[in-house]
């Protein structure tokens, strides 16, 4: 590896046993200079359309294919191999799920194909170099430069090697005998204590609840100062965006509790996914849904304080609740042609779907069964591929119930269900059918195990069918899916919103949630009149309760964002927000529980957002930002933008351009996107495409616009610009299309036709179902502003 001029001259040697014919092997982005089978030389072909390395005259018995060849690491990705720049330097890094090992390297790029890797880099002298597994050797290779040997890997997938070359401080703990290491740029170890310490703690933590040593002998979280996602698995050696990985005690709650629930759900995957690996990308879900279940799980074990189920309510639970709805949806179980098609997977309904689908089978095989069902899964397919099928008949034999029936049904079925529910008399009639925002008729009855509570007393039912009848009076109290266990929605009829109004006050803050999230999803879909929701959301300003505050606050930003000009928002705006800040309070109060401040943190920023006097007064907090209180710092930033307007961009930009830390910079973006000034707002974005900026800053600008409904125009206008340009930079990665998922269907309300018209063609076909859904979500977001501007009814 030349290090200074990001070449690399690249040698590889596959055993091959059992050589199909013809034989060829993944390979993208590299010049291949020679190959050569058991030592003689051979013929190759490089078939760069399909990404393939044809070699001739490989015979079935066991051979050694050796292959020389180059590669150009190139300036413009952030994916593959890429330079991960700061200041005047970078560190150059891996990031290869789904398919990219084989632009690093000719390999069999399939999970299903793993292998045992010998690695050994050359580079220059002063570099550190990290991989999956520990140093074993280092010697000098002339020349000024040094050749690192790692220990052999375990059997493994391609997609989880990692490897990264520069200058690197490193910090380390031990745990169970395990050294679990920092490394960062220089200068920054000292703030990846909060990571290394949540990281350390689960790696023991998850040998026990597993049962199954971690069987490598060391663990690395390498921060990358850019990087395009959150974090990655990579086995031994996870890699993270530096405001994962980097996160201190002066970062607000939220961004400490993403950091550290991001490292807890890579540490789930040294097993689930690194040790057990999905035999294709169909059952990508089965990684992502676990290790996010999972990630919730052990933080409120470690975190008991945490609220952790709270936030799953609110980051996991509403997101797929919302895109599942969509008719475009996928099962989180779903076909996967190719690795083209995989990338779309990577979504809300693979991650939080699955998650919430798992959570919903603990309760119902219970958590002990599900515990040991999971255990023997891994020990049966230690350093080898498992399906779905293969969990679920564990969890079956591990809780004696039939597991398979009820998880096929939620997993192999797009979408989900909504139950109405009425009490007659003295019965209690339930009726199921398929839940869709945009109304549209759709088969599908789901086994639904069902628990509720009517006049006092719990009870359950298994809905299996249309409709059922439970023998039970609910004269004063009726309330569906307890704790929020069950991935449906419930609709009352009139009786029972009223009886839910009634009882607010009485119902616990899961329960709460889910009916304002139920609420929500129904708005959207006109199920219930915008007049309801309203009253509901002033129901939970005058009963204060964090975590549902946070929910309806996040609901009132994305409806803000799309019609605030409809007065059924402005008019609860007075009996939400100021109530619940008298409640909470602005400062934080000695003793209170850490997500009282993420509480905080939504209510100011999102009340500076939508009243200017308020805004001013966070704007008058500003001039000390660097001592304000974590969670108070966006609101200040967002204030501090919509009072000074022009005034404020020359600072908030040159901050963003000059703070070290990302976690920082977050907060600034906050204020840099929430101008009254598109042009203002057109800046920002600019900026974070610029190059004068971190490239893991890219995002920002376009997620946080797209809340403003000041915005919309600057931020339409702007991607129609830069949407190829970015794409470009992704490399074509999932993330991109997160971002737009994110960013269109709220900027382009009110020009559908113009938006449609944009996404066609090639742009249609590269985006895939990603396209759909958002072509969908903008649909279902015009609808809702149209019939918010009418009013209540
Ligand atoms: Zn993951």
């Amino acid at each position: 590896m030349d290090f200074a001029r990001a070449h690399v001259e690249g040698k590889i040697g596959i055993t091959v046993r059992g050589a199909a014919k013809p034989f060829a092997l993944d390979a993208s982005q590299l010049s291949v200079n020679s190959v050569s089978v058991n030592g003689r030389p051979a013929r190759f072909a490089l078939d760069g359309k399909r990404a393939k390395l044809k070699i001739l005259g490989v015979p079935p018995r066991e051979s050694l294919v050796e292959i020389d060849y180059s590669k150009q690491v190139s300036d413009d990705v952030i994916f593959g191999l890429y330079k991960s720049k700061y200041a005047k330097d970078y560190i150059l890094a891996t990031d290869l799920e789904p398919a990219e090992a084989r632009t690093v390297f000719p390999c069999v790029d399939e999970p299903a194909y793993k292998a045992v890797f010998r690695l050994k880099v050359t580079t220059e002298n002063g570099l550190g170099a990290i991989a999956n597994t520990p140093i074993v050797g280092k010697e000098s290779a002339g020349g000024g430069r040094t050749t690192y040997t790692f220990q052999e890997t375990p059997r493994m997938s391609t997609y989880l090697l990692f490897f990264a070359i520069g200058r690197f401080e490193e910090v380390k703990v031990a745990t169970d005998g395990i050294d679990v290491i920092a490394a960062t740029r220089p200068g920054q170890s000292q703030n990846s204590r909060i990571a290394l310490e949540i990281t350390a703690q689960s790696l023991s933590e998850y040998q026990r609840y597993f049962g199954v040593p971690y069987p490598l002998k060391k663990l690395h979280i390498v921060a990358l100062p850019e990087y395009h996602t959150g974090a990655m698995e990579n086995w031994g050696a996870i890699s993270s965006r530096e405001s994962y990985a980097l996160v201190t005690e002066d970062a607000s709650f939220t961004q400490r509790n993403r950091g550290a629930t991001s490292m807890v759900h890579e540490v789930a995957h040294q097993w689930f996914g690194d040790l057990v690996t999905m035999k294709w990308w169909d059952d990508l879900w089965l990684n992502e849904s676990f290790a996010t279940f999972m990630s919730y799980k052990m933080t409120d074990r470690l975190r008991p304080d945490w609220e952790m189920w709270g936030i799953f309510f609110r980051d996991e639970g509403f997101h797929a609740l919302n895109l599942d709805a969509l008719s475009t949806t996928h099962p989180v179980h779903g076909h996967v042609r190719d690795v083209a098609e995989s990338m779309h997977t990577f979504d809300q309904i693979s991650y939080g779907k699955g998650a919430c689908v798992l959570r919903m089978l603990e309760a119902y095989v219970g958590e002990e069964a599900f515990r040991k069902g999971v255990s023997d899964y891994l020990k049966r397919f230690s350093f080898s591929n498992a399906s779905g099928k293969d969990l679920w008949d564990a969890l079956g034999r591990a809780s004696g119930l039939s597991v398979s029936r009820v998880a096929r049904e939620w997993l192999t079925k797009p979408g989900y269900p909504v139950v109405r529910v009425a009490a007659r008399g003295g019965s209690i009639e339930l009726g199921q059918s398929r839940f869709t925002l945009s109304g549209e008729r759709a088969p599908g009855v789901w086994p639904i195990p069902i628990s509720l509570r009517a006049d006092g007393g719990e009870m359950s039912a298994f809905l299996d069918r249309r409709r059922m009848r439970v023998k039970a009076r609910a004269d004063g109290e009726l309330l569906l899916n307890l704790d929020r266990t069950g991935f449906y929605t419930t609709l009352y009829d009139g009786a029972g919103y009223e009886r839910l109004a009634d009882n607010f006050s009485r119902i616990g803050p899961h329960d709460r949630a889910g009916i304002m999230y139920d609420l929500y999803l129904f708005l959207q879909a006109g199920l219930v009149r915008p007049g309801l929701y309203a009253r509901f959301v002033a129901l939970c300003g005058a009963n204060p309760d964090p975590m549902t505050t946070q929910i309806v606050t996040e609901q009132l930003m994305r409806l803000t964002a799309i019609a605030n000009e409809s007065s059924v928002i402005k008019d609860v705006e007075p009996e939400f927000y100021p109530p619940l800040l008298r409640a909470f309070g602005e400062e934080p109060r000695p003793g209170e529980p850490p997500y009282m401040g993420a509480t905080r943190e939504y209510l100011t920023s999102q009340y500076a957002s939508v009243d200017d006097s308020y805004a001013r007064k966070m704007a008058s907090r500003f001039e000390r930002f660097a001592d304000l209180d974590a969670n108070l710092k966006s609101a200040a930033a967002i204030g501090y933008a919509m009072t000074d307007g022009p005034r404020a961009e020359k600072r908030l930009q040159d901050m963003a351009r000059t703070l070290q830390g990302e976690v920082d910079r977050a907060n600034i973006y906050e204020g840099l996107c929430a101008f009254k000034e598109p042009d203002l707002v057109g800046h920002t974005l600019e900026l974070g495409m610029s190059g004068q900026v971190s490239r893991s800053d890219s995002g920002y600008p376009l997620i946080l616009s797209a809340f403003n409904p000041y915005a919309r125009d600057a931020l339409w206008d702007w991607i129609t610009k830069r949407y190829d340009a970015m794409r470009e930079m992704y490399a074509g990665s999932q993330q991109f299309y997160l971002y737009m998922i994110g960013a269109i269907p709220m900027c382009g309300v009110g020009r559908e036709a113009e938006v449609r018209a944009f996404l066609s063609g090639r742009r249609a076909r590269d985006g895939g179902s990603s396209v759909t859904r958002i072509l969908e979500l903008l649909h279902i977001n015009s609808r809702m502003r149209k019939r918010l501007l009418k009013g209540k009814n």
